[in-house]
C-alpha cells in the first residue's frame, strides 16, 4: 500500500481540539524534548464542542470522593490553570462560590462536600445565613452555606484559542477539517490523508468511546449525551455578585441548575442536564445522525424502563427544564426574589461526554483513561475536566507516554 510507506510521521497523534488535547499537547512540549506533535480536528477551528461551550468555571475541588481522579486533580487544575489564565492576560473573575440547601434535609450532604473539601486541599469554609448574605445579600439558605473563595470564571473559548496560539508557536501543526476514520496498526487513516503515529491519543470528547472501541478499549462504555442548556439573566448584572450552587444529588454526576458569573459578570442559569438524542443533538436538526439516534435511543429506552441509577425520574425532571419557568423556578430556590422577567434568550448549550458502563447501567463518575504502549484513551472528560485538563495531561504523560 503506497500510501502507507509515504505517510508523513509524528511521534504523537493527538485526535480532538478540546482542552484535553490542547493541553496534552502543551504538556508533551514542556516535558520532551522536541517531540513531533499533530492534533487532528474534525471541526473548522479549535474548542467547538464542550470545551468552548461550557460554564468556564475553575473548580475548586470539594465535590469528589477523595479516592477519585477528580479529586486527584482538580484542586491542582484550579491552581494551574488561574495561572495560565494570568500569565496570558486572559479574563478571570475570581469572585467565588456559594453552595446553599434550599431545604434542611440538604444540610448533611452540604456538610460532607466541606469535608471533602479539606481532605482534597481545597479552600473551603462552612459559613452562617448571615455571613451567606453578607456575601451575596439575596440568597437564600437553611442556617449555613459552604464558600469557596477559589471558585472562579474565564472564557473557554478564548483559553482554547490561546493553547493553539501557544501550540503553533512551538511547533505543533492543529489540523482542522480533518477527521479520524479508522487505525490499521500505527497507520491513521483521516479525511486529509494517512499519517504514522508513534503513539495515538484519543481525546475525542463525545466520540472517545467509539474511537476507543477501534482500539480494543471502552468495551464495557458507551456515551450518553446530555444536553446543557444556559438562560442568559439580562436585567441587572449586580443582582448576583458571585455562583451560586445548589447542593448536589450525589446519584448524579450533575451539579443542578445553578447561577454562574460568567467573566465579563453576566449572569446566566443551567446547565441542564437533558438527555440528547444523539451526541452533537444542538439545536433543531443539526447534526443528526440515524444511527446514533437508534443507539442512544435504545439505550435511553432501556434506562427509562428499568428505571437504572433513577434514570426516568432524571429524564422527567430535565426535560421539563426545556420550560423557561420551570428552569427559573428553580433559580428561585437560589436567589428568591431574582426578577423572573428579567431573563432573556437561551445561551448556546454544552454537551456532556457522559459514560454509561453498560454492564453495570451506571453512569460513569469519575475520568477513565484506559490504553497501551500504542494508543490512549481519554473517556467520561466531563466536567471538572476543564478545569482539570493541565495536570490531567500529567496525569496521562506519567501514565501513559513516560518513555
Ligand atoms: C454544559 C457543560 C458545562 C460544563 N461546565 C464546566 C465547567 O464549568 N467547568 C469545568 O471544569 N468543566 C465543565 N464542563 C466539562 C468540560 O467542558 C469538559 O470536561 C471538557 O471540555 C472536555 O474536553 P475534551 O477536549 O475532552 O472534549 P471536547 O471539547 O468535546 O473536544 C473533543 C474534540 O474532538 C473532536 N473530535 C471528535 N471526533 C473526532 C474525529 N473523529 N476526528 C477528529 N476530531 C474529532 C471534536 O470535534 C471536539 O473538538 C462542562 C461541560 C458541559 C457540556
Amino acid at each position: 500500500m503506497s500510501h502507507v510507506s509515504t505517510s508523513k510521521q509524528y511521534d504523537y497523534i493527538i485526535v480532538g481540539a478540546g482542552i484535553i488535547g490542547l493541553a496534552l499537547a502543551l504538556k508533551l512540549t514542556r516535558r520532551f524534548s522536541n517531540p513531533k506533535i499533530l492534533i487532528i480536528e474534525k471541526e473548522p477551528a479549535v474548542g467547538l464542542h464542550a470545551s468552548g461551550r461550557n460554564s468556564g468555571v475553575l473548580h475548586a475541588g470539594f465535590y469528589y470522593s477523595a479516592d477519585s481522579l477528580k479529586a486527584q486533580l482538580c484542586v491542582k487544575g484550579n491552581k494551574e490553570l488561574r495561572a495560565y489564565c494570568k500569565e496570558k492576560s486572559l479574563p478571570l473573575n475570581e469572585c467565588g462560590k456559594l453552595v446553599v440547601a434550599s431545604y434542611e434535609s440538604e444540610l448533611p450532604a452540604l456538610r460532607e462536600l466541606h469535608r471533602r473539601g479539606i481532605v482534597n486541599g481545597a479552600q473551603v469554609e462552612l459559613i452562617s445565613e448571615a455571613d451567606a448574605r453578607k456575601l451575596e445579600p439575596n440568597v437564600h439558605t437553611c442556617g449555613e452555606a459552604l464558600y469557596s473563595p477559589h471558585t472562579a470564571t474565564s472564557d473557554p473559548a478564548r483559553v482554547a484559542q490561546t493553547l493553539k496560539s501557544d501550540l503553533e508557536k512551538v511547533g505543533v501543526e492543529i489540523l482542522c477539517d480533518c477527521r479520524f476514520l479508522r487505525h490499521q496498526d500505527n497507520v491513521i487513516f483521516t479525511s486529509q490523508g494517512t499519517f504514522e503515529a508513534g503513539k495515538l491519543i484519543n481525546c475525542a470528547g463525545l466520540y472517545a468511546d467509539k474511537i476507543a472501541q477501534q482500539f480494543g478499549f471502552g468495551m464495557n462504555y458507551t456515551i450518553i449525551p446530555f444536553k446543557g442548556l444556559y438562560l442568559k439573566y439580562k436585567k441587572n448584572k449586580s443582582d448576583v455578585r458571585m455562583n451560586i450552587y445548589p447542593v448536589p444529588n450525589p446519584k448524579y454526576p450533575f451539579l443542578g441548575v445553578h447561577f454562574t458569573k460568567t467573566v465579563d459578570g453576566t449572569i446566566k442559569i443551567g446547565p441542564t442536564a437533558i438527555p440528547a438524542l444523539w451526541r452533537e443533538n444542538y439545536a433543531g436538526l443539526k447534526g443528526f445522525d440515524l444511527g446514533e439516534f437508534f443507539d442512544i435511543g435504545m439505550w435511553e429506552s432501556r434506562l427509562f424502563l428499568s428505571n437504572a441509577f433513577n434514570f426516568r425520574t432524571l429524564a422527567l425532571t430535565e426535560v421539563r427544564k426545556y420550560w423557561r419557568s420551570y428552569l427559573i423556578r428553580l433559580s428561585q430556590l437560589l436567589i428568591p426574589n431574582i426578577d423572573p422577567h428579567g431573563f432573556g434568550d437561551f445561551a448556546p448549550p454544552g454537551i456532556r461526554s457522559q459514560l454509561l458502563n453498560v454492564k453495570t447501567k451506571e453512569l460513569v463518575q469519575d475520568f477513565i483513561v484506559e490504553g497501551d504502549t500504542k494508543s490512549v484513551h481519554v473517556l467520561n472528560a466531563v466536567s471538572p475536566g476543564w478545569t482539570c485538563s493541565l495536570p490531567f495531561a500529567d496525569y496521562i504523560i506519567d501514565t501513559f507516554l513516560h518513555a
